[in-house]
């Protein structure tokens, strides 16, 4: 078999967002980027997949019976997943049709406006990813900018652009960037105006809870930086204020259920490193009804390991 080539980052977070970091056969967290075909060297973006590891393993015993997924099934579990997940994705952004009778100029100005502002955000999505990780933070910053104009659909389409790129934290995401993604957040969510449903602040709360639990996930796993994924835990502080705020019990209940699915992941037997992520985890989700957006106070070690991780 042809040796191993590592995966680009660029294809893997396009396929960790296309994904939703979902096993696309199971629908549990995805842990493995599989290669359907068996040829570890073949990383067209058609022979890739996201699995867990019980798929996986499904997966990949070759020329034994136990193999139970062939890769004509996970190859239609996988188109099935990407086509669900994008309809799912553009349904958010959606919103009732009104039929208008009279138009004003006032309204005509605004819906100028928002067409103009969503064109920027486009061309700044686009330098943000053709951008190396030091220029990354200056171009966010243009985001902030358009907040005060923003709509629903100016917030989703933000809060989207922002989950892909928490998609490559992974790949070495500096402090500045996170936390800038941190703070656009805030600028976000809820979106301006809050006359929108509680169906549609829980979509785009939802969106939200997975930029955290990106952040979070790859810091503690794959970076080993606490500092970082401290920043991405808060993040599910933001989406938890405005629930409470507006009594959105789903939303409430999504953010617990996502501070379990973290502290679940991080519980592997073979990882003796993240007992204390874990105990991170628990202290924020402790501090979640504090209302204050600050960071909970840190027991040693762990507050030594915090600070260290700061210079990294
Ligand atoms: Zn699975």
């Amino acid at each position: 078999m042809a040796k191993r080539k590592k995966i680009n980052s660029t294809t893997e977070a396009e396929i960790m967002f296309k994904a939703d970091r979902k096993c696309c056969v199971c629908n549990e967290l995805g842990h493995h980027i599989h290669h359907i075909d068996g040829n570890n060297s073949n990383n067209e973006f058609d022979n890739l997949a996201l699995l867990c590891f019980i798929c996986h393993d499904n997966a990949s015993s070759f020329g034994n019976l136990g193999k139970k997924l062939s890769a004509n099934t996970i190859k239609k579990y996988r188109n099935h997943q990407y086509a669900v997940i994008e309809a799912q994705r553009s349904s958010m952004l959606q919103t009732p049709t009104r039929t208008i009778n009279k138009v004003n100029d006032t309204d005509l100005f605004n819906a100028a406006l928002s067409a103009g502002i969503l064109l920027e955000i486009v061309k700044i999505e686009d330098s943000y990813f053709k951008a190396s990780w030091n220029k990354k933070d200056e171009i966010l910053d243009e985001l902030s900018k358009h907040y005060d104009f923003s709509t629903y659909r100016i917030s989703a389409y933000v809060i989207e652009f922002l989950l892909k790129a928490s998609n490559s934290t992974r790949h070495g995401m500096p402090y500045s960037v996170a936390s800038k993604i941190h703070s656009l957040i805030i600028c976000y969510f809820p979106p301006i105006n809050g006359k929108d449903s509680k169906q549609k602040v829980y979509d785009l709360g939802k969106v939200v809870l997975n930029i955290g639990f990106n952040m979070a996930y790859d810091a503690f796993i794959k970076l080993d930086n606490y500092y970082l994924a401290a920043n991405g835990v808060s993040i599910f502080k933001i989406a938890y204020k405005e629930a409470k705020r507006t009594k959105n019990v789903k939303l409430i209940n999504e953010v617990y259920k996502r501070y379990e699915e973290l502290e679940s992941t991080l519980n592997r037997p073979e990882r003796k490193d993240l007992i204390s992520a874990i105990e991170l985890v628990k202290i924020f989700k402790a501090d979640i009804d504090k209302g204050t957006l600050a960071y909970p106070i840190l027991p040693e070690p762990l507050y030594t390991k915090f600070i260290s991780d700061r210079e990294k």
